[in-house]
């Protein structure tokens, strides 16, 4: 009878061990600062973080399998937004874990407009037409 309750909290660990293979790895984790201010696009994400599209479409890939991200396809444009808010206060945690001396410098960057961005985010008022 007390074996049911062991083999309840293994999964329950295997779970939670499942969640932090999915954090493990410092674009996800980038990926998911982004997101924390609002859903965003690949092409958003890749032209803040530098990378090509594949990778970061790999990351988010992983990121979906565990039940953390999203995906909603409008257009042409693909957003990813966090379904799972929890998560945060693990990446918080781990960043208070991790902090190094002095006052907490702002690591935190919302998902604002980007300059080399051409995500209907980051140029919401389409007037104007080149050429
Ligand atoms: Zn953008």
């Amino acid at each position: 009878m007390t074996v049911q309750t062991l083999t309840i909290t293994e999964s329950q660990h295997e779970a939670e061990a499942r969640l932090f293979k999915a954090l493990m790895h410092p674009a996800r984790l980038a990926i998911l600062d982004i997101l924390r201010g609002g859903e965003a696009c690949v092409c958003h994400l890749e032209a803040a973080l530098s990378y090509r599209q594949a990778y970061i479409s790999q990351q988010l890939m992983v990121l979906r399998d565990a039940g953390l991200v999203q995906d909603r396809r409008d257009g042409w444009n693909v957003f990813y937004h966090v379904i799972q808010p929890q998560v945060f206060a693990i990446l918080d945690a781990a960043r208070l874990a991790t902090a190094q001396s002095g006052p907490s410098s702002a690591g935190r960057k919302a998902a604002g407009r980007l300059e080399n961005c051409a995500c209907p985010n980051c140029c919401s008022d389409s007037g104007t037409s080149p050429g």
